[in-house]
């Protein structure tokens, strides 16, 4: 283990942070205002563009300014408590905070492109019911240094910083983030709207804005806003199309009812047709899956610029629903895709490892068990996943 691993309970590290925060930390170690800009933009690119470890390895940074930084600060990365590799290539992380709290990451290979689905809170407020992380109380807001600090950890563990030096060259194992872990991010909006700037910018960590989506279950009067700070990709979990069934469903639709929900949809920013809004849909068996409820869904969504992405119910112990059936999606599907909505059902991914969507939750590790036998038996069901 080098110097820069070690536990260090009295020093922070400089890994995760918004470039004002770093700029801070310079101030702080005496930095001087002349030098500062020029200072944060060299630490900012060892960060998150090379993604240095060492200081040593800071060869443009003054040997006695590295000395300094290294006694205030550190360059550790979030703690890995567990990480379990599914057998068709999803990983789920378990990350141990400093005050210990756990949240958990998900990392999703697909051809092409790979997917790391991001946390934004320890735990949850909302209780919606399909939702394994709702079971959870809320513990605390993540910081912006957490946030980041998932895609730095899990881009050290995929050995995915560029070869050159660049973070931008070369092909990325992650190329698209989800805000879609644990939480929800609208009730942590500063905190992952910074967090979404740091992943975004070009001189760091340089992911495209295009490939980055937030997924809210609908607090409506932070949508707009949350686009105009990030100008990131928007996902709904709309999940019902009537109100007293999500009012069931997404408990905090009895605050912002589906038509709220939606004319915040249609004030967000750059809303068009190449800009378009995901909905995601859960199939629930016997509760919001049925030829009628296909056809509200897309005359609800007429006029706004749109994708629909239909999830199969991911099981978790002790849920209250079920997947509906497979031919039940597929005749669901059909009825949005006639509508000329591309409507891909979503493939469950990292079922056996309790790492697919709503299956979160930091406790998690001690399911293992039983979460295999749960997908065991939804593959049989659905013949896939
Ligand atoms: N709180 C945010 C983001 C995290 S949830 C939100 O609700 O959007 C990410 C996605 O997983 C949401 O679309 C959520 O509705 C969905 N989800 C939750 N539990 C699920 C389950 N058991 N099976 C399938 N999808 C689920
Ligand atoms: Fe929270 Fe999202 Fe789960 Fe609802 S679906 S309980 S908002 S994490």
């Amino acid at each position: 283990m080098d110097e820069t691993q070690t536990q260090s309970p009295l020093k922070t590290s400089l890994v995760g942070l918004s470039r004002e925060q770093l700029r801070a930390a310079l101030a702080q170690a005496g930095v001087g205002e002349k030098q500062l800009r020029m200072r944060t933009n060299q630490l900012w690119s060892w960060l998150y563009a090379r993604g240095a470890t060492k200081w040593e390895t800071m060869t443009d940074v003054s040997k006695d300014l590295r000395a300094t930084l290294s006694e205030l600060y550190t360059l550790e990365r979030l703690e890995v408590a567990d990480a379990q590799f599914s057998d068709d290539g999803t990983r789920k992380y378990l990350f141990r905070m400093t005050d210990g709290q756990l949240v958990e990451t998900v990392y999703i290979p697909e051809v092409g492109r790979g997917t790391l689905c991001v946390s934004s809170q320890v735990g949850c407020t909302l209780t919606c019911r399909f939702c394994h992380t709702g079971t959870q109380k809320l513990v605390r807001n993540l910081t912006i240094a957490e946030i980041v600090g998932q895609m730095v950890a899990v881009r050290d563990d995929l050995q995915d910083w560029g070869e050159d030096g660049l973070s931008n060259s070369g092909r990325r194992k992650i190329t698209n983030v989800v805000m879609m872990g644990m939480g929800e991010p609208l009730y942590n909006s500063d905190n992952v709207g910074e967090a979404l700037n740091v992943m975004s910018d070009g001189e760091g960590l340089s992911l495209s804005r295009r490939r980055i989506t937030l997924s809210t279950s609908g607090v409506a009067p932070e949508i707009p806003l949350m686009g105009e700070k990030t100008g990131v990709m928007l996902a709904i979990s709309l999940h019902a199309v009537r109100d007293d069934l999500r009012n069931e469903l997404v408990p905090l639709n009895k605050k912002y009812p589906i038509e709220t929900l939606l004319e915040a949809c249609r004030n967000w920013p750059g809303l068009s047709n190449a800009k378009r809004i995901t909905f995601e849909y859960v199939m629930l068996k016997g509760v919001n899956d049925t030829d009628a409820d296909a056809r509200d869904l897309v005359r609800m969504l007429a006029g706004i610029p749109a994708k629909i992405n239909l999830i199969p119910f991911n099981p978790w112990p002790g849920a209250p629903y079920e997947c509906s059936e497979w031919e039940r999606i597929e005749a669901f599907a059909e009825i949005v895709n006639r509508a000329g909505y591309a409507s891909p059902v979503r493939s469950p991914r990292g079922r056996d490892i309790m790492a697919a969507c709503g299956q979160l939750k930091s406790s998690s590790v001690k399911e293992t068990a039983a979460s295999k036998k749960i997908a065991e038996l939804q593959a049989r069901n659905l013949g896939r996943g």
